[in-house]
């Protein structure tokens, strides 16, 4: 087992300008417990941790990391632990912590708290060998997942799913163009727009991550570095355009995706991986009757939702984390600078 460990953004810097260091984990307090990790999942957020983000003010030294799985190692004096979780059992991590008791927090709207904060961006985070969490945000993991699966699974999932099916209601039937379908973003999205009887059409960079998308359900792949996204959407559309676009790479793809985007039709967004302004003829807004959504993680319940799923049908689930790569802890700055080449098709996953 490995001493105590853990990363740390003590200044922002180029991508994988992490600090390891030993430490002494706490002891946790009421309402919390303390996992040992067995895996941790990247995702773009650990970047802009470690880069900074201009007009955001991060507290540091922070651990990144938002994802992760492992075992309850101990609990807090009184902690109620959730169905399914016990001591020494195996979690996975809802990445989203908050407040518990406004009105938003009420309403099961926990991403819209005003002290919502997801871990390793606005506190510590998964890339450690022990990391606090609330008791209230551990989830079992599910059928046979081991933990790399399990820790690739929530960050990701609950975007897609919110996006999907809480901002751009997606109806069965309806056609879904997925940027980045190589992303793990992007692999969750086609998976569950598929299981959501959509029809989902995946844009990736070169083919073999086509190959990927074909396998994950994707009813058509654009390659975008042979093909024009937008007037390929509509041969395949009969000219029609997408009812839906899932957008999380911002300002490279934001033109083509109003041009993809059928009239009446929806852009959901979560991310601006290449860039964060752009700009838009207004004209095109309400001549085609667009709405524009913005989406930022999702509500913790919808993570037992999608567990159910799982559960249903634990052998052959109706959707999956895609692991890309698996480092180990060690090599967590390394896994980082991988992450940021866009090289791999699905997850990158450190293990303990
Ligand atoms: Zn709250």
């Amino acid at each position: 087992m490995l001493a105590p460990f853990r990363f740390r953004v003590n200044a922002h810097g180029s991508v994988g300008s992490v600090a390891g260091e030993s430490f002494e984990p706490e002891t946790p307090k009421p309402g919390w417990v303390r996992l040992r990790m067995k895996a941790m999942a990247l995702n773009h957020l650990d970047l802009w941790t470690t880069c900074g983000i201009e007009g955001v003010n991060l507290s540091l030294p922070i651990t990144p990391g938002c994802d992760g799985a492992g075992i309850v190692e101990s609990v807090g004096e009184g902690t109620t632990l959730p169905p399914g979780v016990e001591l020494g059992g195996s979690v996975m991590i809802a990445p989203g912590l908050s407040c518990g008791v406004c009105a938003s927090c009420l309403r099961g709207n926990d991403m819209l708290c005003r002290d919502y904060k997801v871990m390793g961006h606005l506190c510590d985070g998964t890339a450690a060998t022990h990391v606090l969490v609330p008791s209230a945000n551990l989830l079992p993991i599910p059928g046979n997942w081991d933990f790399e699966q399990a820790a690739a699974f929530p960050l990701v999932f609950l975007t897609a799913w919110e996006m999907l099916v809480h901002k751009a209601k997606l109806q069965p039937g309806e056609t879904v163009l997925v940027w980045g379908g190589g992303s793990g973003v992007g692999s969750a999205a086609i998976q569950l727009v598929k299981f959501l009887g959509g029809r989902p059409i995946a844009v990736v960079g070169n083919q073999m991550k086509a190959m990927k998308c074909w396998e994950l359900g994707a009813e058509h792949v654009i390659v975008r570095s042979t093909e024009d996204v937008a007037k390929k959407v509509k041969d395949l559309t009969q000219k029609r355009g997408v009812d839906i676009v899932f957008e999380h790479t911002g300002a490279a793809t934001w033109g083509a995706s109003v041009a993809a985007a059928t009239r009446g039709g929806r852009i959901v967004t979560c991310g601006a991986t290449t860039g964060r302004e752009t700009t838009m003829d207004l004209r095109t807004l309400f001549a085609k009757q667009l709405t524009i959504l913005g989406s930022y993680m999702g509500r913790r319940e919808h993570l037992w939702t999608l567990l159910d799923h799982v559960r249903r049908n634990p052998t052959n689930p109706p959707f999956r984390p895609v692991l890309d790569r698996v480092f180990d802890l060690m090599e967590y700055p390394q896994a980082q600078v991988h992450l940021e080449g866009g090289e791999g098709f699905g997850k990158v996953v450190c293990r303990m």
